[in-house]
């Protein structure tokens, strides 16, 4: 395993789908990146992992054109710097951003159709409207209801629901597991592996390192905006440093998130 500073990618060379180069975002003084490179090779899960505050949201953030950012971000070759947010939606990036992203006083059935509003492939539509509720058949039960009455954990399969609806190539997900259940846990990431066996390239977010580390192909441990490990996600479930942060179960014992890697 490689150490950060980063300048090149430690793992085998796939052709990167998504190439973040010494990435810096601030907000008012706070330093929230200082210069964070990795790449996520085409049809791939990479996981972002880190505590509370580490930078995480605002890598995905400015990969969504939703936060200025110094560096430079590449996706299937183009850079992403000038391109607005609902262009970078259009170009096959999709979002589900950290508390869901839906519309609650609109029923499942109307959020789904509105993740298509970029599309104009009525027949694609309905393909997609079948697949995504045979993905998560819980929804097909709830079409008429309001998204805002789902349980938490159906909020987020409809979030995920909509962003495949856009046809994204690129899905980034912040924290899909948040709230819910130990078995909708299971549930939504053996999703996740299925999602990504059709071809779509995944940058997930996530606090259950342990689950994350599991199904990626490559990791990042950041910390206070560096990225400070990197490796293939089976390596990183191995190391002792991680084992200790953000595993909970290092030799002292410590709860995730508790201890430092430095
Ligand atoms: P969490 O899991 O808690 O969301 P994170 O790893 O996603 O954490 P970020 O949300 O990216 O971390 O935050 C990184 C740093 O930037 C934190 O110190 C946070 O307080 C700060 N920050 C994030 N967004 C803003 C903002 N809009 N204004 C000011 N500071 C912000």
């Amino acid at each position: 395993m490689k150490q950060a500073p980063l300048d090149q990618n430690p793992m085998e060379p796939a052709p990167p789908h998504l190439e973040v180069r010494d990435l810096r975002v601030h907000f008012d003084g706070i330093h929230a990146l200082h210069g964070v490179s990795f790449q996520v090779p085409q049809g791939q899960i990479v996981t972002l992992i880190g505590a509370n505050g580490a930078g995480k949201t605002s890598i995905l953030r400015a990969i969504s054109g939703l936060t200025p950012y110094t560096g430079s971000i590449t996706f299937e070759g183009r850079d992403l710097r000038r391109v607005p947010p609902h262009r970078i939606v259009g170009l096959g990036i999709a979002h589900v951003p950290e508390g869901r992203g839906i519309f609650g006083n609109l029923t499942v059935r109307e959020n789904l159709r509105l993740a298509t509003w970029q599309r104009h492939d009525p027949e694609g539509i309905e393909t997609d409207f079948e697949r995504v509720l045979s993905t998560f058949p819980r929804l097909r039960e709830r079409l008429r209801q309001p998204g805002g009455t789902l349980s938490g954990g159906e909020q987020q399969m409809l979030a995920v629901g909509r962003a495949l609806m856009s046809r994204a190539r690129l899905l980034l997900l912040d924290e899909p597991s948040m709230g819910m259940s130990p078995r909708l846990v299971q549930e939504l990431f053996a999703i996740i592996q299925e999602i990504n066996r059709t071809h779509t390239t995944i940058l997930l977010v996530e606090q259950n390192a342990n689950q994350a580390l599991r199904i990626a192909s490559h990791a990042y441990v950041l910390e206070t905006g560096r990225i400070t490990l990197a490796g293939t996600g089976q390596e990183l479930l191995g190391d002792p440093r991680v084992k200790e942060a953000y595993l909970g179960t290092g030799a002292t014992g410590k709860g995730a998130n508790d201890a430092k890697l430095q």
